[in-house]
Parts: C-alpha cells; structure tokens; sequence
C-alpha cells in the first residue's frame, strides 16, 4: 500500500513552445523523437497548465512560486528577495531586497555598468561597505551581499521603508547613476522618500569608500574597469511565506539551475541539492542530474528538478537547439522510469512556462503536463505535447493546482469537510 507515496515535479524550463515552419509545422517537442516523455503521457492524464492566467506570460519566478502552491498574485513583490536569498544574505520579512551591479564611474557617469566583469575581490568590497554601513542609515540596517561577477545584492532592514522607488542604475553608459525617486503615484508618501533618500546616500557614500578600495587601486594599475560604484535596482519587499514543509507537511528538495528558482527555494527552506555537473548550459549532464533526482527522493518526501536549457533555446531564437534541450529532458526522464518505483511515486512533467523560439521570450500560452505513476488514471492521450495534451483528460489546470493534483495522487492532501 503506496499511501504516502514520494511526489516529484520534472520541468523543462521554457519547454513548451508554437508550431515551427522549419519542423514540419510542429512543436519542438512534437518534432524531436521523446521515447520516455510519450510512455510518460501515454501511461499517465495529460492537460495543460496556465501557471499564472490564460495568456499571462510568466517569469520563472513567479510560475515556480504558482506550481509550489504560493499565489504569485498574493505573494510576488519582486525577485529582489529572491536574488538576495539565493545569494545567502539572510533575508527576513518586510525587508527591501535589491539586486545591484558593481560599477564604474568615471568623471560623474557610468563608463562600464558592470565594472569589466570583475571576477575578484567584489567580496571584499561587499566587506568595505558593510563596515562604512555598520551603523545604518537614519536606523536602517544595511547589508551588502556580492554574487557572481559584477553582481550583489543589498539589504534593508528597519520601520517606515517602501518598496515605491525606482532604481539607482540607469541601465546604460554614459549617463549619471540616476538619483533614486519615489514611483509615480508615491511622490508624497513618506515612507517613499525616505527610502529614496536611503538608497541615493549609500550610493554615494558607498561610491567614496569604494574609490579608495585597494582592489581598485590594484584593477586601476592593471588597467581594468574600476568598480568603485554599486547600484541598487529590482527592489522588492520580502514577502512572509510559510515554509514549504509547513505548508505542504512535505520535507522537499530542489535540484535546478535558475538561481532565482534556487533562491525562491531557500527562502521556502527547501533543500537545494547541487549538482556539479549541472551547468545550467545546452551542456549540462541530464542523466547527474537524473541521478541526483533518485537519490533526493529517497530522504525526502518531495523533490522539484528543473532542467534550463530548453529556455535558453528558445530565447536565442533556436528549434534546432530545443529539439536538443527537449531529447536531454527525454534522456533525463527515461532514466527516472527505470530507476523509480512506480508504486511507490508520482510525477509531474511539464515546463513553468512556454519559450516559443518564434518570439525568443515567455509567452502566455498553456504548458503541457503529464502526470504519471501510483493512483494515476490514464486517458487517451499517447504521446507528449503541447497538442496531444490539450486533449488530456486533465483539461486546463491552473496556478495553485499542481501540489493538490499530486499531492491527491501521493494521499498528503487532507479531506476538506466531513
Ligand atoms: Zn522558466
Ligand atoms: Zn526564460
């Protein structure tokens, strides 16, 4: 008696897509052969997914938060929260959280937005900042956190802040940083100015601690870009999610190569599993990563793996390049059908969202899904695609719906009423 059985959720990032001129009028994954991912739909109810609202293209943000069961209409306030997480600064409800570029500044105007692409030292000029800060700002709390490259992310913490500000980086050369304003609509609100206020103070005073860094004196002497300004942008608040395991009464994990999904899951306490051979690139290994997915189910109740390259082809525009992304997902899902327990799991297939190589973005257009394995009743549909599921017997499933269609499957969902 499989009761409680494992629940895994498999999604090729951006898999989804239109009709190619250049496949026959088909669909990446209605063109390329997908041996595992047809048995998975032939054996298991196919629908398709609107991970946000018919039409609403989603950010992989959102759509994951959609497919873990947290309302993105309730909950999203920016990726901020979930940049700063991922990069393991310690974010708590209500602060802001900005992504930010290391920067040089050169005679009053940006003259590179990303410093030369600094590879060393950001760490330390993170550490300069947060002593110039240790105080905070008018009794806000300041924490600086550096990511990969140019990249870090900044913290606010303390009463009477708001997230109705526009950016510091002007997104382009040649131009000053931008002085940071309430949005329209919030020039009056205190809370608005003063964070404004906040923000353009530690630009400043952050650009004169980070002229004087040796890390710079040294990339000046080599001559490389200086990073001697860092410039929020992307403010969002953080928002107050229960944890995945409260929530759900699931222990999960997360094995994916968006490191915004990844930051979205530590902020829900998931465990992230990290696969070194797991690029995030058209390269990655499929099956480390299949392997990773058996093995995290066999300590946790919940596993969501999330493959990118299908997303990445679809931005550059790529049939050819998806048609090989979607064979990984099919390499990578065939070793799941003969290395799992089919009583004893359940599984989604699907995408968070559609990447159609004609429009080389997101688009609003419903995801295929497969569900297979234990409690699974199985329809007509025999192969996997965006047409073939549409005529599943799982119709159109929308956000939220994902952890209670599995969880109903898996026996976690609890009766409603008596
Ligand atoms: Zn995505
Ligand atoms: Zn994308």
């Amino acid at each position: 008696m499989a009761q409680h059985c494992k629940q895994l959720i498999f999604l090729g990032d951006g898999m989804g897509d239109r009709p190619v001129d250049s496949l026959g009028g088909l669909t990446p994954l209605e063109y390329q052969r997908t041996p595992a991912l047809d048995f998975l739909a032939a054996g298991g109810e196919c629908g398709l997914m609107y991970p946000i609202r018919p039409g609403m293209p989603a950010g992989s943000d959102t759509a994951h938060m959609a497919i873990l069961g947290y309302d993105p209409f309730k909950y999203y306030m920016g990726r901020g929260p979930f940049e700063a997480k991922g990069v393991g600064l310690d974010v708590q409800a209500g602060d802001l959280a900005f992504r930010c570029n290391f920067s040089t500044l050169t005679d009053g105007v940006i003259s590179d937005r990303r410093a030369g692409r600094i590879k060393q030292g950001t760490d330390q000029l993170a550490q300069l900042l947060n002593e110039a800060f240790v105080e905070g700002l008018e009794g806000v709390k300041v924490i600086v956190k550096e990511s990969v490259e140019h990249r870090a992310a900044l913290v606010l913490r303390g009463e009477g802040l708001s997230a109705e500000i526009g950016d510091a980086d002007p997104h382009e050369v040649g131009v000053p940083p931008l002085e940071v304003k309430p949005l329209p609509g919030a020039e009056e609100d205190p809370a608005a100015q003063r964070t404004a206020r906040i923000v353009n103070e530690f630009v400043r005073r952050g650009h004169e601690v980070l002229a004087k860094a040796p890390v710079n004196a040294e990339r000046a002497q080599q001559g490389l870009p200086v990073a001697n300004v860092l410039l929020p942008r992307g403010v969002g608040t953080a928002p107050n999610l229960k944890p995945f395991s409260e929530e759900w009464g699931l222990n999960g994990a997360l094995i994916v190569e968006v490191d915004l999904v990844r930051g979205l899951g530590m902020y829900l306490g998931m465990n992230l599993v990290n696969v070194p051979q797991a690029t995030g690139g058209a390269d990655t290994d499929e099956l480390a990563i299949a392997e990773a997915v058996v093995s995290a189910l066999e300590s946790h109740d919940f596993v969501l793996c999330n493959i990118k390259a299908p997303d990445l082809a679809g931005h550059d525009y790529s049939p050819r390049a998806k048609c090989e992304a979607v064979a990984k997902v099919d390499r990578a899902v065939g070793y799941l059908l003969d290395h799992l327990d089919w009583k004893q799991h359940v599984m989604m297939l699907g995408a968070d969202h559609c990447t159609p190589c004609a429009l080389g973005d997101h688009s609003g257009d419903g995801v295929p899904v497969a569900f297979y394995g234990y409690g699974t009743r199985p329809d007509y549909v025999q192969t996997y695609g965006e047409r073939p599921c549409a005529t599943g017997s799982l119709g159109k499933i929308g956000r939220n719906d994902v952890m209670y269609l599995l969880g109903n499957l898996a026996g976690t969902i609890h009766k409603f009423g008596a």
